[in-house]
């Protein structure tokens, strides 16, 4: 049973893999030329100095971190890719479950002086499992073949989809609480030594029809009108900022794409839809292409149910 659950969302790693872009600012229309006799030459603005970063969150593989900009950044930068600030000069970067040991953020004045911390990234053990079998495929290849790239279009096209949202400057909450099944990261290998896709989000083994909350703010991406291949009736919120939640193997969706959600506000049930032994639900978060561990982001489940 458990196999089967791993070795599908895990699979579904491969091939959800997409990009998102960050909206484009409005075009802004330019004031109109006003022209200025100066009485006495103005002094030319010195440079705005950069103070340090705020960080906080756990530096480690699969771990999330909401972060300050030094006074004065004009662009930022983790590892060279840039990343999108907000009007406050807050911003969030995560790690991905196979992070190398050291990022670097780098933040940059409008004058062009640049500060840079180095970040040293906490590895972590992952459950691993070898095993004396195959992996089955769980799709007659035809069928799959036809019928999958429409459904990864479909993902990736979500995932381009621009969002405003403040979700992710929120705590988040539990989408449903029950008995974790599977751990975010866990990763097979099979008996000709070929390792399964690691599995990409994490199992709350919770009974068909269990309520699914929003555990941030956002604005629903994908509400899959039937069943995919793998993860069966799939929904997906973006919390802004590249943060996105992704829910599996539902009964039912109850929004709708484009619609904004809350914090708390139920969004669908959980079910047994797509490659699955049993009903649970799977949560998955990610930062743009960086898989996240949302036990992590969610912190201890409390009142398990
Ligand atoms: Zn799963």
């Amino acid at each position: 049973m458990k196999r089967a659950r791993r070795w599908v969302a895990g699979f579904a790693v491969l091939i959800a893999s997409g990009s998102c872009v960050e909206a484009a600012p409005a075009p802004q229309a330019l004031p109109p030329a006003v022209i200025v006799t100066p009485t006495r030459p103005v002094p030319k603005a010195p440079p705005v100095p950069l103070g340090d970063f705020v960080l906080k969150g756990s530096l480690i593989q699969g771990g999330l971190v909401l972060g300050m900009a030094p006074a004065g950044t004009s662009a930022l930068m983790l590892d060279g890719a840039p990343v999108p600030i907000a009007a406050d000069g807050s911003f969030v970067i995560a790690f991905d479950r196979d992070a190398r040991p050291v990022a670097m953020l780098e933040a940059r004045s409008a004058s062009g002086e640049t500060i840079s911390r180095t970040l040293s990234i906490s590895p972590r053990a992952w459950a691993i499992s070898r095993l004396a079998t195959l992996p089955k495929f769980p799709v007659p290849p035809a069928d799959f073949d036809r019928i999958r790239p429409g459904e990864i279009a479909q993902i990736n096209a979500a995932r381009k989809v621009p969002v405003d949202s403040q979700g992710w400057r929120q705590p988040f909450l539990w989408p449903a609480t029950g008995r974790i099944s599977t751990l975010f990261g866990s990763q097979r290998i099979y008996r000709n030594g070929v390792a399964g896709a690691y599995h990409s989000g994490i199992d709350i083994a919770v009974p068909q029809g269990t309520p699914v909350l929003a555990p941030a703010d956002g604005v629903v991406t994908l509400a899959s009108d039937h069943a995919f291949l793998l993860e069966g009736n799939l929904l997906l919120v973006a919390h802004g900022m590249g943060v996105e939640s992704a829910f599996m193997h539902l009964s039912r969706i109850l929004v709708s794409p484009g619609q904004r959600v809350l914090r708390g506000q139920v969004i669908a049930y959980s079910g047994a839809t797509g490659r699955v032994t049993g009903a649970h639900l799977h949560w998955s978060l990610r930062w743009w292409s960086a898989k996240i561990d949302p036990l992590l982001v969610a912190g201890p489940m409390s009142g398990t149910r």
